[in-house]
C-alpha cells in the first residue's frame, strides 16, 4: 500500500491536519518516509504557506478566495469552494493516500474524487460518510481502494476485527466510547444556556470548535454510531455507545461466543493517524504512552439520552437511511454555527436539529446530488427557524 508513500492532506492546518504533518516528520526521523505532494486549508494562508515551505508540495489548496489573494508561493496555488477537489484531481495518482481532515460536508466532493482517482482515503472526516456513505462506499468498493478510519473510536474497532470482513457475522456487536464532553453528568436545564467558552472546554481530547461543540451536544456520538454503520456494515442494532470518561479506551468488539476485544491508548490523535499510514505494519510512536502505574481507574456509565437528546438520532437516522444522514449532518453543522456565533444558546442546537430530522422528508439517494439536495434544504431549514429557538 501506498509504496512511493505519496500523501495529500485535506484540511491540513486544522487539528487533525497538524497533528498528521507531525506524524510524518516523525515517521521520516524513524527512517518511514513520506512526500507531501498536496495541501489543502480553508483560510489560513499564514499557517499554510508555512507548511508548503516545511514540505515543499506540488500543488495547495485554498477554499477562501481573498485568503487565497496573499498566497506567494513556494507551490501552486488553486484556490475557491472546490479547491481541494481540483487539487485532488490534479495531483493524485492510483496508490496515493489521502488523509481527509476536512471538516463538515464540504469535504466530501474531494474525498469522492480520491477514491475515483484511486487513493486510499485516511478518513477523519465522519461527516463525508455521514452524508453520503450509501455513494462512498459503493466507490470504494468499485475502486478498490481502502478507506481506513482515522476517528480514534472506529480506528480502535478497525484494530479490533483485525481483518474480519464488513458485518461479519463474528460480530456480535460493537460498542464505541464517549469521553461525555464539556457536560457529562449536567442535566438538560443546566446546559440549556451554555456559553461558548463553557462548551468549547473538552475535558480530554484537543480538537476543532466544531467537533468539540459536537462533543458537548453528544452529536459527535450520533454522528459516530452512523459512520461504525457505514465503516463495519453494521445495522443499528449492533452498534452500542457508552460513557467513558477517561478516553483511555476507545472501543470493544463483541463477539458470537462472549469474548470482547478493546482497543486502548491515550487520548491522542497522532495513535490513530499513524496506524492509518502504517497499516497494516506498525511502527515507533510518537505520541505519549499509556503509564500503567499511575493508571487508576476507568469506568464506564450509560449515556444520558434526556440530557443529551441528539444521541438518538444516530440510530435514527439508520433506521431511516436514504438522505436522512444528510440532514442531520447539514442541520447540526448550521446550528453549531449559530450557536458559535451567538445567534442561538446551547439548547436551541438539539432543538433545531432534532425538529429539522422530525420535520424535512427523507428520499432516496441516487446520486451526489440527492444529498447536495438534502443538505442545502436542512440548512435553509434550520436559518429559517431560528426565531423558534430563540431566548425567552
Ligand atoms: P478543524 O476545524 O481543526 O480543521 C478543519 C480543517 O478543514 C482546517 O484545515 C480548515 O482550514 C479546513 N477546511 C474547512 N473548510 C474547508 C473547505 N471548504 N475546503 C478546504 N478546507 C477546509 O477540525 P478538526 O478537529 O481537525 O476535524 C477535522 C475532521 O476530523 C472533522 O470531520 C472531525 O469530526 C474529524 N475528527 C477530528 C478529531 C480531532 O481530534 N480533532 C477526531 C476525530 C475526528
Ligand atoms: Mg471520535
Amino acid at each position: 500500500m501506498n509504496p512511493e508513500g505519496r500523501i495529500i492532506v485535506l484540511g491540513s492546518t486544522g487539528s487533525i491536519g497538524v497533528n498528521t504533518l507531525e506524524v510524518v516528520s516523525h515517521m521520516a526521523s524513524i527512517g518511514r518516509s513520506h512526500r507531501i505532494i498536496g495541501l489543502a486549508a480553508g483560510r489560513n494562508t499564514s499557517l499554510l504557506q508555512a507548511q508548503a515551505s516545511v514540505y515543499q508540495p506540488e500543488v495547495v489548496a485554498l477554499a477562501d478566495e481573498e485568503a487565497a489573494a496573499g498566497w506567494s508561493g513556494p507551490s501552486t496555488c488553486l484556490c475557491g469552494p472546490d479547491a481541494a477537489r481540483q487539487l485532488v484531481e490534479q495531483v493524485a495518482r492510483p496508490g496515493d493516500m489521502i488523509v481527509a481532515a476536512i471538516v463538515g460536508a464540504a469535504g466530501l466532493e474531494a474525498v469522492l474524487e480520491g477514491i475515483d482517482r484511486g487513493c486510499d482515503i485516511a478518513l477523519a472526516n465522519k461527516e463525508t460518510l455521514v452524508a453520503a456513505g450509501s455513494l462512498v462506499m459503493p466507490a470504494v468498493e468499485a475502486a478498490g481502494v481502502s478507506l481506513i478510519p482515522v476517528d480514534s473510536e472506529h480506528s480502535a474497532i478497525f484494530q479490533c476485527l483485525h481483518g474480519l470482513g464488513r458485518g461479519a457475522v463474528e460480530i456480535k456487536r460493537i460498542v464505541l466510547t464517549a469521553s461525555g464532553g464539556a457536560f457529562r453528568g449536567r442535566s438538560r436545564s443546566d446546559i440549556v444556556d451554555a456559553t461558548v467558552d463553557e462548551a468549547l472546554a473538552h475535558p480530554t481530547w484537543s480538537m476543532g470548535r466544531k467537533i468539540t461543540i459536537d462533543s458537548a451536544t453528544l452529536a459527535n456520538k450520533a454522528l459516530e454510531v452512523i459512520e461504525a454503520h457505514w465503516l463495519f456494515g453494521l445495522e443499528a442494532d449492533r452498534i452500542d455507545a457508552i460513557v467513558h470518561p477517561q478516553s483511555m479506551v476507545h472501543g470493544f468488539v463483541e463477539f458470537q461466543d462472549g469474548s470482547v476485544l478493546a482497543q486502548a491508548g491515550p487520548p491522542d490523535m497522532k495513535t490513530p493517524i499513524q496506524y492509518a499510514l502504517t497499516w497494516p505494519d506498525r511502527v515507533e510512536g510518537c505520541a505519549q504512552t499509556l503509564d500503567w502505574s499511575t493508571l487508576r481507574e476507568m469506568t464506564f456509565d450509560a449515556i444520558d439520552h434526556h440530557a443529551f437528546p441528539m444521541i438518538s438520532l444516530g440510530w435514527d437516522v439508520i433506521r431511516r437511511g436514504g438522505t436522512a444522514g444528510a440532514t442531520f449532518n447539514a442541520a447540526n453543522e448550521a446550528a453549531v454555527e449559530l450557536f458559535l456565533c451567538g445567534d442561538i444558546r446551547f439548547g436551541g442546537i438539539s432543538d433545531l436539529v432534532t425538529a429539522a430530522c422530525a420535520e424535512l422528508p427523507v428520499s432516496n439517494v441516487r446520486d451526489l446530488n440527492d444529498v447536495r439536495v438534502a443538505d442545502k434544504a436542512a440548512r435553509s431549514w434550520v436559518h429559517s427557524h431560528v426565531s423558534t429557538v430563540a431566548e425567552a
